[in-house]
């Protein structure tokens, strides 16, 4: 095993280069120095102390040593940016810091080496949470034209972590424009964000209605633009619409069908109401619900809607049917959502004194079973949620956290 510690082998690795380049430069002072242009510096020393100091974990004493060779030429600039950035994996960020700031306060830096120093300054000071700082470092190279494509994309992360949608939207848009990518799935949640904090501002449906309208208008394959909508719209009592709303889901990405049955099912419900005193045919027109979720039954195979159409059928009256379906489903298809809801339905089929100990005992145990699964996953890093995140957790990637299919899912 290698008593080096970990890392320091990189370390050394990145400082090769480096010895190479300052026994090249001392050998060129030393030469100027015999036609006496310049005095000798002991850049060689400076140099072996430095790999001294890290052989015997000094880093900090390391760092000095390096950064007195950094009396910069050329040569050396890449090595010290390898450097940094080694720091910077390793999550040591003041020493990733100290040295590329060193870096770009050289005047001797040309403007690429300043500006790809300064791209490095922003990602440490990102990683180390300076939000700040890290910003108007990327804005400068974004002003000036260097590194804009990587600059952006930082913004971005910048602007998602401080949940300013406004500038994330104008970011996203103008990289965009620069690579030719379309962003627009992104650009849709961050209305979308903007549509959800409305909503706790305690402004009106219509306000909502306006943002969520611009996130469809950024990308029209927006499940959360669908859902919010729909929501906002039982808000102000359009049924029909919500309704409208609900049901594009399925076309949009059936993934995310389950978010919209209930909604579903509840402006159904909402729709068959009759209204007080008034008996206008919008409000006590009949809708086919079971109909509906027989015809989407065929299309979409996920629990939700078995479970809906089981639940309509027990509300018309219709227990045995709806017992009997369920279990020609389950049979079908099996999912534990599917035997709690079954178990449900057959206790409270029983007078309660009836109530097997065994069906409670089952009922328990699905029900703890269920209590402690994920219902939602991360499709591009395997993230596992009780809730639905938008924007996952551990990967950050919008749009891939999904509820799971199967047994234990949907
Ligand atoms: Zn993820």
């Amino acid at each position: 095993m290698s008593i080096i510690p970990f890392g320091l082998e990189s370390l050394l690795l990145i400082l090769l280069p480096m010895a190479a380049a300052s026994g090249w430069y001392a050998a060129r002072r030393s030469h100027r120095n015999a036609a006496g242009i310049l005095p000798t510096k002991p850049v060689r020393a400076d140099y072996f102390k430095g790999i001294h100091y890290l052989l015997y974990e000094q880093p900090d004493k390391a760092i000095e040593s390096f950064i007195k060779i950094l009396e910069i030429e050329d040569e050396t600039v890449e090595t010290h940016l390898a450097l940094g950035n080694l720091y910077r994996r390793r999550g040591e960020m003041e020493r990733a810091i100290r040295i590329h700031q060193n870096l770009v306060i050289q005047s001797t830096l040309n403007s690429d080496q300043r500006h790809e120093a300064l791209l490095e300054l922003g990602q440490d000071y990102l990683t180390a949470g300076l939000l700040d700082r890290a910003e108007s470092l990327f804005q400068e190279l974004v002003g000036s034209g260097y590194h804009t494509v990587q600059a952006l994309r930082q913004l971005i992360e910048i602007y998602e972590q401080e949940k300013d949608w406004d500038k994330a939207i104008d970011s996203a848009r103008k990289l965009e424009e620069i690579t030719g990518n379309q962003l627009g799935g992104v650009i849709a949640h961050y209305y979308c964000e903007k549509a959800e904090q409305s909503l706790r501002d305690g402004n009106r449906n219509t306000v909502v209605l306006d943002t969520v309208r611009q996130a469809l208008d950024a990308h029209n394959g927006c499940v959360r633009a669908s859902l919010i909508e729909g929501d906002a719209l039982v808000g102000i009592g359009n049924l029909e619409q919500a309704f409208q709303a609900y049901r594009r889901v399925e076309t949009q990405d059936a993934d995310y069908l389950s978010e919209a049955i209930d909604r579903i099912y509840h402006c159904y419900r909402m729709l068959e109401k009759p209204t007080q005193g008034k008996t206008d045919d919008r409000t006590s027109k009949k809708h086919p619900i079971t109909e509906f979720f027989s015809a989407l039954l065929q299309r979409y195979t996920g629990v939700s809607v078995t479970l809906a159409l089981s639940e309509i059928k027990r509300q018309e009256g219709n227990e045995r049917e709806a017992l009997a379906f369920l279990t020609a489903k389950l049979r079908e298809r099996p999912s534990l959502r599917g035997y709690q809801k079954l178990l449900e339905m057959e206790l409270h089929r029983m007078p309660s004194d009836n109530a097997s100990d065994h069906s409670l005992i089952l009922k328990e145990l699905v029900e703890n079973l269920l209590k402690n699964r994920p219902i939602y996953q991360c499709r591009h890093c395997g993230f596992p949620a009780k809730l639905l995140h938008w924007q996952c957790p551990g990967c950050k990637n919008w749009s891939t956290v999904k509820p799971i299919q199967g047994v234990e899912g949907e």
